[in-house]
This record gives C-alpha cells, sequence and structure tokens, in this order.
C-alpha cells in the first residue's frame, strides 16, 4: 500500500508544487500529457495581473520531472518581471516541454500542444524558446490563436534576436554611462561571450561603436565568420574570467556570475543577454555590488525579445519596437539610481519596481 511507503511526516520536505521554492506564487500550473504524441508538458502561469502570461515554450531532455517543474517555474516568474519593468501589459508564463527537440519534436507533438494553449482560453500565450523554431511556432498558430513568433508570411514580427540585441546594447550603454561618465563604448574592452544569435548582433553594435571586442565560443566555425566580419579578436585563453576588461557580456549560458567568477572578475559592469546570469540572485548581486561592479540585470536589459513579440498581439511596428527597446537604456540608468537611493542591489531594484507596477494595477482594478 502507497500509505506503507510514504513517511507522510516527510512531505512537508516534498511537497511538489506549491511547496517548491520557485513556485513563488504561480497563480496556475497546468501539466500536459497526451499518450499518443508522447507529449509531457508544463505550462506555468506565474501572475496575469498586467495582461495574459505570455512566455516562450522550451524543449529539453530534463534530468527527470523535478528538473522540469524547477524550470518552467523560475523561467515563467522571471517573465513576470520582465514585463512588468518593461512596461508591457503582459503577465509571465513559461511552458516546457520534456523530450530531445532533435528527436522527438514531431508536428503532431506541436499540434496537441498548441491544443492544450489553446484549452487555457489566452490566459497564456506561448512563444519561441530553446529547441523551438519559427516554423514549430506555425504549427501552433493551426490550432490556437495565443502564440506569437510566427513567420512574418503569417503575421509574425520576425526574428527577435537583432532586437534583443539592441537592447543589451542599449542597457551596456547606460551601465557605461553610470559606472565611467560616459555612455561611449570606443575605448572600451568588451568580452562578448556566447555570439550566436543575440552575441553576434551585439558585437556588430559594437564594432559600429569601435569598442575593442573579443569574442568566446565553443563554435569555432561561428568564431570564425564573426571574427572576420567584425574585425573582433578571438579569445583562446581558459578562464575569460581574470581578464582584463572593462565589460563582460555574458550571451550564452546563465549562471556565469557565480562565487567563483566574482572573485576574479576584473570588469567593471557586466550586461549581457543571457538569462538568469546571477547564479544567487541574492548572494551574488550583493557581491557585485560589495565589489563596485555595476551590474544591468538581465531580465531587464534583454526584454526586446518580449517587446518584439508583443508587437504582434498590439499590432504596432518596427518604428514603436526600436523606440520601447530603445527605453531600456533610460529604465537602466533609472535601476542604477534607484539602487544607490535605496541601497539594493539592481536586481532587486528591478524587482521592485516591477513588483510595485503589479501591485499598482491590482489595487486600480479593485476600485
Ligand atoms: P544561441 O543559441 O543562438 O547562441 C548561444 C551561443 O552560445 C552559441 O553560439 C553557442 O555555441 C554559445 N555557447 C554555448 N555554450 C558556451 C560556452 N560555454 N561558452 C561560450 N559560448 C557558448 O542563443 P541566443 O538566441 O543568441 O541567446 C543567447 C542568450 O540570450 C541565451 O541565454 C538566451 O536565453 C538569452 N536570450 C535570448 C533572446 C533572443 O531574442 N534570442 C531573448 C532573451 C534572452
Amino acid at each position: 500500500m502507497v500509505s506503507d511507503v510514504i513517511n507522510t511526516s516527510e512531505l512537508h520536505k516534498v511537497d511538489p508544487v506549491f511547496g517548491q521554492l520557485s513556485f513563488d506564487n504561480h497563480e496556475q500550473v497546468v501539466f500536459c500529457n497526451d499518450k499518443d504524441t508522447g507529449l509531457k508538458a508544463i505550462i506555468g502561469i506565474h501572475n496575469t495581473v498586467l495582461g495574459p502570461a505570455l512566455g516562450g515554450t522550451r524543449m529539453w531532455q530534463y534530468k527527470n520531472e523535478w528538473e522540469a517543474l524547477n524550470d518552467v517555474l523560475r523561467l515563467s516568474r522571471g517573465m513576470t518581471f520582465k514585463s512588468a519593468i518593461t512596461g508591457l501589459n503582459l503577465g509571465g508564463g513559461k511552458a516546457v516541454i520534456i523530450g530531445d527537440a532533435k528527436t522527438q519534436k514531431t508536428p503532431e507533438l506541436m499540434k496537441r500542444f498548441g491544443e492544450f494553449v489553446h484549452s487555457l482560453s489566452g490566459r497564456y500565450i506561448t512563444a519561441e524558446d530553446i529547441g523551438m523554431e519559427t516554423s514549430d511556432m506555425d504549427l501552433v498558430r493551426d490550432v490556437t490563436p495565443y502564440v506569437t513568433g510566427i513567420s512574418e508570411s503569417r503575421g509574425g514580427a520576425g526574428n527577435p534576436s537583432p532586437i534583443t540585441a539592441y537592447g543589451v546594447f542599449m542597457g551596456m550603454k547606460a551601465a557605461a554611462k553610470y559606472k565611467f561618465g560616459s555612455d561611449v563604448l570606443e575605448d572600451k574592452t568588451v568580452y562578448v561571450q556566447g555570439i550566436g544569435h543575440v552575441g553576434e548582433a551585439l558585437v556588430e553594435h559594437l564594432s559600429n561603436e569601435g569598442a575593442k571586442i573579443i569574442i568566446a565560443d565553443i563554435n569555432e566555425e561561428r568564431l570564425q565568420q564573426v571574427s572576420k566580419a567584425y574585425g573582433a579578436e578571438i579569445y583562446r585563453g581558459s578562464d575569460i574570467y581574470s581578464e582584463d576588461m572593462d565589460i563582460y557580456a555574458p550571451c550564452a549560458l546563465g549562471a556565469t556570475v557565480n562565487d567563483e567568477s566574482i572573485h576574479k572578475l576584473k570588469a567593471q559592469v557586466i550586461a549581457g543577454a543571457a538569462n538568469n546570469q546571477l547564479e544567487d540572485e541574492i548572494k551574488h548581486g550583493a557581491m557585485l555590488r560589495d565589489r563596485g561592479i555595476a551590474y544591468a540585470p538581465d531580465f531587464l536589459i534583454n526584454a526586446g525579445g518580449i517587446i518584439n513579440v508583443y508587437a504582434e498581439l498590439e499590432g504596432y511596428g518596427k518604428a514603436e519596437i526600436m523606440r520601447k527597446t530603445e527605453n531600456i537604456y533610460n529604465t537602466t540608468l533609472e535601476i542604477f539610481k534607484h539602487s544607490d537611493t535605496h541601497n539594493l542591489t539592481t536586481h532587486f531594484s528591478a524587482l521592485n519596481i516591477a513588483v510595485d507596477r503589479i501591485e499598482a494595477r491590482k489595487k486600480e482594478a479593485k476600485k
């Protein structure tokens, strides 16, 4: 009998959903299962106060379901704050599909996933994330209107990466203004770690500005291409964090700002596209502040992508997308000011401002 194997006094330690640290007051978590297509997905709807929960779908071969659940909750919560700080009328949500996108993704599976999204009647709107292509979003669009990031021929806003890169560039300039007194990056040494879709477009902006650019990636072919196209130097060392640099731009993986790297970092500014750069948002945010390193919060400066897909919902054009993305400069400067005034890390300043916006909207709605 089940009761023989489960020690009920231990249950509080293994609360699977509400008790997860990353649960953090999610409104709704939806588990989607379809035997025929093999679909196993989780949709997290963190908050819908400002609008429908919008966030991408990630397909990943998680080690286990706990890892998948934790990932979707963490990402969905992050979307709430990203949209709120950016001034968009969107809530936060995210979805994960458990499986290998290369071998297990089929059109049938994507459409079945779309049907689950549709069953939420617009409370959650999906988009692309890791393991997804525009063509997958087109398949989802066949069964539900609650999807963004579809192809331009079907009314989509197109590739978000150049917009994301522009926002990161704006955030970087604002951080430079705060730290160095000028937002001109001409004489600055910038390490761009990860020169994928966003990283390459960021390198282009930096190159136009005349910065000294050093690029790092695990993909040698891309290194050669980007180096040639923009005159960037390829990093050949083994410990990027110890190098002399003014600005560190993480554009590959999350959690690169951690106990180990912070002690070595010589950069005075961190501004990049990667999500969840701080391994521990409390501890590592504080360590950066103590060391006087100006950290431009990732979820604020990489919001260009969400601004781009929001345009699909609101029907505004490229000029407005660029205006909103450019405004990341002003918001980043405000965050630095707010963090000094309130003696907070920049990460928590940005979070607090986002939460204030949500709370104000809640109050308004009650009137
Ligand atoms: P991408 O997959 O196109 O590029 C990532 C690059 O990082 C690849 O070239 C890869 O080879 C490289 N890389 C992987 N591991 C590395 C390592 N250990 N060291 C150095 N390089 C490594 O992804 P992208 O779309 O450019 O996104 C980059 C980051 O920005 C991701 O963390 C993503 O979540 C985040 N982001 C992207 C967008 C967007 O619009 N694409 C929006 C918001 C946030």
